[in-house]
């Protein structure tokens, strides 16, 4: 028994488009891909199909975010709510966030600190099909100095010395952590502290990537400032978030050392989203004061070369400026990069960084059938992705906006 998906235009990170194009599904994964006429007689030669025409869309991979929190709390109103939950509430909380984002059509997010180790309860429920969720990689508690960028939270874990890091490097990845974010510098969450603060030791930092990688796990970095993130590419480091203050120079390096950069645009041009959560001016005024050197940041980034990903720091799911946070992210990006290479960096790219491609981030044979349907050409316009209409994760469709299926 196949499903055949036809009646699209298919397009990923990779090939030039495949139109008038079938994509025939076995269980969880892609079978064949090809010209409609042949993939169905494939399909019906083997037996009995069940066809889904997709109206004429354009059919790509969902999409990868590859920063984001589901129990995201930063200061003010909505994030004092947030702090107060149980365990309970909390778990639930998240679960309902991984439902949204599934249905905005992120089927794979890299969650980069989650309260509680909920993260690995949430990922277990998705996995045993008990809640609707994208897949996650995540990496439990975000390591940081005492005292430092979001120590107050319950998504961090506060480690001091090399042998407080290896710990706490080593505690992540047997609670299940699959890659170890830790916070190199300040932020802009945090009253104390600048966002060019400096809050590992070298030696902290080594130990932290060289325990990591003897585990076979990828580090990221929360980072803003040029030296600091310089030191650490240098010292091994796998990706920069954010990256609020890169040179040239530095970006050469990124591009050359092979650090990828997930740049957060959205958190320093976000200003209704902070409004809806009671974000008290001072942070407003210092992340949106942030925002042109930011861009800047990302533009020498691009212009050097480094592999650039999509990620929100938002929920992925959180409605924003007519669409939702990923996707306006997304178009931030693609303003710089061009939509073609926006849908590599919201799709493949991410993909080879978390070491999924066998399984992930293209429309390929073989590989899960985690799909997303939209009625314009995210090739020609990034904010076709704001038109969505129909989800497939592993075979299953989540989302079919004209049946009205909503898992
Ligand atoms: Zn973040």
């Amino acid at each position: 028994m196949s499903v055949v998906l036809h009646n699209c235009t298919v397009v990923d990170g990779r090939l030039a488009p495949v139109e008038d194009a079938a994509v025939r599904v076995i269980g969880e994964r892609i079978a064949a891909v090809g010209p409609r006429d042949r993939v169905l007689a494939e399909a019906e030669a083997d037996g009995a199909v069940t066809r889904v025409d997709l109206g004429g869309a354009w059919l790509t991979p969902g999409l990868v975010n590859m920063h984001t929190h589901l129990s995201l709390t930063l200061p003010g109103t909505a994030g004092d709510r947030l702090k107060r939950m149980g365990p309970h509430e909390l778990a639930l909380y998240m679960a309902d966030g991984a439902r949204r984002t599934l249905h905005c059509g992120v089927t794979t997010v890299r969650c980069v600190a989650e309260k509680d180790h909920a993260d690995f309860a949430l990922r277990r429920s998705i996995e045993a099909g008990r809640a609707p969720g994208p897949r996650i990689f995540t990496a439990g508690l975000a390591l940081v100095c005492t005292g430092g960028h979001g120590h107050e939270g319950s998504d961090t874990l506060e480690c001091d010395g090399a042998d407080g890091f290896r710990r706490g490097v080593r505690q992540q990845i047997r609670a299940g952590a699959d890659l170890i974010k830790v916070m190199i510098s300040g932020g802009i969450a945090g009253e104390h502290e600048a966002i060019d603060t400096r809050q590992l030791h070298p030696d902290e930092l080594a130990a932290v990537l060289q325990t990591a990688h003897d585990w076979g796990r990828r580090v990221t970095a929360h980072a803003g400032p040029a030296p600091v993130i310089a030191e650490a590419v240098e010292l091994g480091l796998d990706c920069v978030e954010h990256g609020y203050q890169l040179t040239a120079e530095l970006a050469a390096r990124m591009a050359e050392r092979g650090t990828a950069l997930v740049p957060t645009l959205l958190v320093t041009r976000c200003k209704e989203f902070f409004d809806e959560l009671g974000v008290p001016d001072w942070m407003q005024r210092r992340s949106l004061g942030a925002g042109d050197r930011h861009l800047q940041s990302f533009a020498y980034a691009v212009e050097a070369g480094v592999e650039v990903l999509l990620g929100s720091d938002m929920p992925p799911f959180w409605p924003f400026e007519g669409t939702n946070a990923t996707v306006r992210e997304l178009e931030h990006m693609s303003a710089v990069i061009g939509p073609r290479r926006a849908l590599y960096a919201g799709t493949l790219g991410p993909v080879r960084w978390l070491r999924a491609e066998r399984d992930l981030g293209t429309v390929e044979a073989g590989k899960l059938a985690d799909l997303i349907a939209m009625d314009a050409d995210p090739t020609a316009d990034t904010a076709a992705f704001r038109g969505v209409r129909w989800v497939m994760k592993g075979g299953a469709v989540v989302r079919d906006d004209r049946c009205g299926v909503r898992a």
